[in-house]
């Protein structure tokens, strides 16, 4: 465990007292060189970087009006300031939405308004020094872009926009993030975030294979680049190895075994994860979501779905027909792109899955809205469906369900504290202290209910909790897939 203190769990979540300053030492490392170069940035800081990040602000500001009118409309009404979870785990005060916000606001103020121009001073106008610049760099690296603040603000301005905006301008002048840019760097490589290669995913596959034979006695397959196969289904690299993903992956295998419907892995787009998006560069998002059109393409299939992956879906859902479309070669039966909870819930109503609810009796669950999912992206056909889908695949395969308290869930939810690029372990002190809020209301419904497992689907929320929940006296493999549930239950072989 590292060296900081676990905050301490409420019985009801407490605003915090301001503690300035708690979290200025924490930042990511700065991504090298050879990661910067693969994503068309600077190897380094470059030495007019002032002047190269005012020329990308103002190109931003430009381009994306969403940005110009959050930064022009904050009144100051003071909404926002106790709804972000990393405020509430830190007591830092720039960690709230607003004060994040201004770090960015005050230099396009100066930059680009006639008040910060001429009288600076009375609208807390500034220029980029290497102080400001080094709070941007700190700050915007403790910002999930979960959306939560955006929700509480009457304006609807969203932070998560804006530390998009401040990484790109990082970025731009050669301080990226070594965490993300090393990813994206390994997705152009090798094709995942893992850097895991072909031959090592089929061994993958195989194996897992095996594992379901060994466990059931039936033959499940886990296809990889299957030309003609009906359905490309795009998921986490985290998938195919980490506990609990890999037992959701099993599950995939096992609704489409049952469903009957053909479907292939592939192993040139063998990550559904999009980091381009966490460092707001579009270039970037659509050179990793053009992968998976290729592959879509080479393996001429009809359909492609998407695994439990929360900010994969964000991009996949806002973004993959204007990133990588049209899709106008696949069959128009279906959306684009389409998730996996969209499939199994479709094939549970239609009565197409047997599921024994008793084999997870062994648990009492209760469900995470994963905050992209959650705010950034819809599920189905109805409003509101990327909160039911999930929870009655969950009811359909557990007999003992729970949810958390209702300021805690759906669009209110809170993020697992590790998402938007900050699931580095240089951001430990950061990520344990951000899962407060998630934490406290877990144990509401532990005391009150009994519960003994929390379901999500999103690849960094499980991966998050799975290293949290240990700091707050929970057991580490207490959070599980959904289709790990689905995966339980299911009953091979009775439906024809
Ligand atoms: S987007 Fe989320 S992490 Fe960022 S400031 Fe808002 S509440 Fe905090
Ligand atoms: S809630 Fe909106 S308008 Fe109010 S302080 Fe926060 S960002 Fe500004």
């Amino acid at each position: 465990m590292a060296d900081f203190e676990t905050p301490e769990m409420k019985e009801y979540p407490e605003i915090p007292h301001i503690q300035v300053g708690t979290m200025a030492h924490s930042k990511p490392f700065v991504a090298k060189e050879e990661f910067q170069e693969a994503l068309g940035f600077p190897g380094e800081l470059v030495d007019n970087w002032q002047q190269v990040a005012y020329d990308k602000m103002e190109e931003l500001t430009g381009k994306y009006r969403s940005l110009a009118v959050f930064l022009d409309s904050c009144v100051k009404c003071g909404a926002c300031t106790d709804k972000c979870h990393y405020y509430l785990g830190t007591s830092d005060p720039k960690n709230m939405p607003v004060a994040r916000q201004d770090l960015f606001r005050k230099v396009y103020r100066r930059k680009f308004t006639f008040a910060g121009k001429y009288f600076p001073k009375l609208v807390g106008a500034v220029d980029l020094t290497e102080e400001v610049l080094n709070d941007w760099y700190t700050y915007f690296h403790q910002c999930s872009q979960c959306r939560r603040c955006s929700v509480y603000c009457p304006y609807g301005i969203d932070t998560a926009e804006i530390s998009m905006a401040a990484r790109e301008v990082m970025d731009e002048i050669g301080m990226g993030q070594k965490y993300c840019n090393e990813i994206i760097a390994k997705v152009y490589k090798i094709g995942n975030n893992l850097g895991l290669p072909q031959p090592a995913l089929a061994n993958t596959l195989e194996g897992l294979e095996e594992d379901i034979e060994d466990e059931t006695g039936v033959t499940v397959r886990l296809p990889l680049d299957v030309k003609g196969a009906d359905v490309l289904v795009v998921t986490p690299s985290a998938d195919f190895f980490a506990e609990p993903h890999v037992d959701g992956l099993i599950g995939y295998a096992k609704v489409f075994h049952e469903s009957g419907i053909s479907w292939t892995l592939s192993s040139h787009a063998s990550e559904a994860a999009n980091f381009g998006m966490f460092i707001g560069s579009y270039e970037n998002m659509r050179k990793v979501a053009l992968r998976i059109r290729e592959a879509a393409l080479d393996l001429g299939v009809k359909r492609i779905i998407f695994g439990e992956c929360g900010h994969a879906w964000r991009v996949a859902y806002n973004f993959l027909n204007t990133l990588a479309g049209p899709f106008d070669f696949l069959d128009p039966k279906y959306p684009v792109p389409m998730h996996i909870m969209e499939f199994t819930h479709d094939l549970i109503q239609r009565d197409a899955l047997t599921l024994d609810k008793s084999a997870n009796d062994d648990m009492v669950l209760t469900f995470h809205d994963s905050c992209n999912v959650a705010r950034a992206s819809r599920m189905g056909p109805k409003p509101g469906g990327q909160f039911t889908l999930p929870r009655d695949v969950i009811r359909a395969s557990c007999n003992h369900f729970y949810d958390m308290p209702q300021d805690t869930i759906h669009e209110a939810t809170y993020c697992c504290g590790g998402g938007g690029g900050l699931l580095t372990d240089d951001l430990m002190e950061l990520r344990v202290k951000g899962a407060l809020p998630r934490m406290e209301a877990l144990k509401h419904v532990v005391d009150k209910y009994g519960v003994t497992h929390m379901a999500a689907i999103c690849a960094i929320c499980k991966s998050q909790f799975a290293k949290v929940l240990p700091y707050y006296g929970f057991q580490m493999d207490s959070i599980v897939s959904v289709h790990q549930l689905v995966s339980n239950a299911i009953v091979l072989g009775n439906k024809q």
